[in-house]
């Protein structure tokens, strides 16, 4: 069967699939569905970190061998410190901006370094929108109950209620500065539903979230003219000889010369590990990705939580080539968008939570249900057109112009045309072992965003990166 008359039959079979509802599995078939095809269960992928903190427990081969890796800088350097100051933020992501905007607020000296140029991070790129507790029938102990069920129980419950209970300020915190959140027609912020949770949550900028987040936070570190040092990339961290954190050695990546930060308190905020394609997985993130927190903070001491799960989409595309891995929206799936296999069936409740329908999808592939391309990905359909069909002609226009975009470049039309997608690596479940305040166990060494763990458990809920 060619692409074309796979199609077809995504087509022919949309209103029979209409009148379905997809039932909800029960814990024991999530358990048993997520046993038998999650990427975290497979053994082989497997095995123990050698040394440090961690040692003895298993984490996957690439992460394992990144904690392993020798110190990049040369034994007889002898660091001499070209900057001091009160607060280094590593990462010019949303967390690091925050973090640096925050401590600049409070009155200390600091100075953000980046490996690329500022805002070069996943956090441009999220599109979903962001879990925040505002509408009048939710509350903060809602989402921390969903966000524990989606976790699987295993999430840090202090953690948790800092972010429950913190979201709706820094919601009014971010408005305060500018971001231009949607609005529903009384002007009260338009919140949204994403998979695994109970009430609509998610507050958004249409399918542009992240990117209008951060123009706001990019805007506002230079506006406050925090100075800032790009295509700067820490590559260790200063010890006092007992463990506690004094600053870093950063790598210039213009010239390759080693520059030496003395600094009272550093917050790394350097994001996932996309990019180390664990299990050879394409991913979502971005260049920049590469678990660089994990082994700075694991060299100094600090140890890691829950670095055997990671998180994969259900929705990377897989056609067009140049969208392998991309991201496709869970919103499309939140406002009704079906899963469809080759045959033209639907196999799982698309707002379940993200490891469940990532293991159904993966099911539906090694069963031979999926949908083979010319150059041999395999997936299903995520049937794009039905959203235009159930809510009137320009919904996907109007919710979703940069999912329109990202597959216009390529000439698929995503309003007339269903999507080939299967689980793209997207998202480090753990990370580095932080307390309330984000301190790592290694004195005066924070970490925030992605690169913190603890608080997902082992599946984080959609919208609930908590990276401001
Ligand atoms: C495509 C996509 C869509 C997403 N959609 C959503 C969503 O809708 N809702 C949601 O809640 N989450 C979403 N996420 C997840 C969320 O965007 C991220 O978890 C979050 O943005 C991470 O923020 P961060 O600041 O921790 O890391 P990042 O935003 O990735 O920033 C990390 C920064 O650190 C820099 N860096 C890395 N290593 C070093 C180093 N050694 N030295 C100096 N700098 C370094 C990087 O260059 C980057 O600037 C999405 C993720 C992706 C990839």
């Amino acid at each position: 069967m060619d692409l074309i008359a796979e199609q077809n039959l995504v087509h022919k079979t949309r209103d029979a699939r209409r009148a379905q509802t997809m039932p909800k599995l029960s814990p024991a078939e999530r358990d048993t569905l997520i046993k038998k095809y999650h990427p975290d269960h497979r053994a082989h992928a497997y095995r123990p970190i050698k040394f440090g903190p961690n040692a003895g427990e298993l984490t996957v081969t690439e992460v394992a061998n990144l904690l392993e890796g020798d110190s990049p800088i040369p034994s007889d350097f002898v660091p001499k410190p070209e900057y001091s100051v009160d607060v280094l933020v590593v990462g010019g992501g949303g967390a690091g901006c925050a973090s640096a905007l925050h401590a600049h607020a409070q009155g200390a000296n600091v100075l953000l370094a980046t490996k690329l140029r500022l805002g070069d991070s996943n956090s441009v790129m999220a599109q979903g929108g962001m879990q925040i507790a505002v509408a009048p029938d939710d509350s903060p102990v809602q989402h921390f109950l969903d966000t524990l069920k989606g976790g699987h129980m295993k999430n840090d419950h202090q953690l948790l209620k800092v972010m429950v209970e913190e979201g709706p300020s820094i919601g009014k915190w971010l408005l305060e500065l500018g971001v231009l959140f949607d609005r529903d027609a009384d002007g009260n912020l338009h919140v949204k539903k994403g998979g695994g949770s109970s009430k609509a949550r998610l507050v958004t900028c249409s399918d542009y979230t992240g990117l209008e987040i951060m123009r706001v936070l990019k805007d506002e570190v230079l506006n406050q003219k925090i100075p800032l040092l790009e295509f700067a990339a820490v590559v260790e961290l200063l010890s006092d000889g007992k463990g506690a954190c004094t600053g870093a050695i950063l790598r210039d990546l213009d010239n390759n010369r080693l520059i030496v930060v003395a600094a009272k308190t550093v917050i790394l905020a350097t994001g996932g590990i996309g990019r180390l394609h664990i299990q050879g997985f394409p991913t979502s993130n971005h260049f920049g990705a590469t678990g660089d927190a994990l082994v700075l903070a694991y060299r100094l001491g600090a140890p890691l939580v829950q670095i055997d799960t990671f998180q994969y989409h259900p929705s990377g595309g897989i056609y067009p080539e140049q969208l392998v891995g991309a991201l496709v929206t869970e919103g499309i799936r939140s406002e009704g968008g079906h899963l469809v296999n080759g045959k033209g069936e639907r196999f799982v409740n698309e707002l379940d939570t993200r490891d469940v329908v990532s293991s159904s999808i993966i099911r539906e592939c090694e069963e031979g249900r999926g949908v083979r391309t010319a150059s041999g990905h395999v997936g299903v359909w995520l049937d794009t057109p039905l959203l235009d069909v159930e809510h009137g002609p320009g919904t996907l226009d109007k919710h979703f112009p940069a999912m329109v975009r990202q597959y216009e470049r390529y000439q698929v039309d995503i309003r007339k045309d269903p999507v080939l997608i299967y689980p793209t690596l997207h998202y480090q479940n753990g990370g580095v072992k932080i307390d309330t305040n984000g301190e790592t166990p290694a004195p005066n060494l924070f970490v925030a965003g992605e690169a913190s763990g603890g608080l997902h458990g082992r599946n984080r809920l959609m919208g609930n990166s908590s990276w401001i």
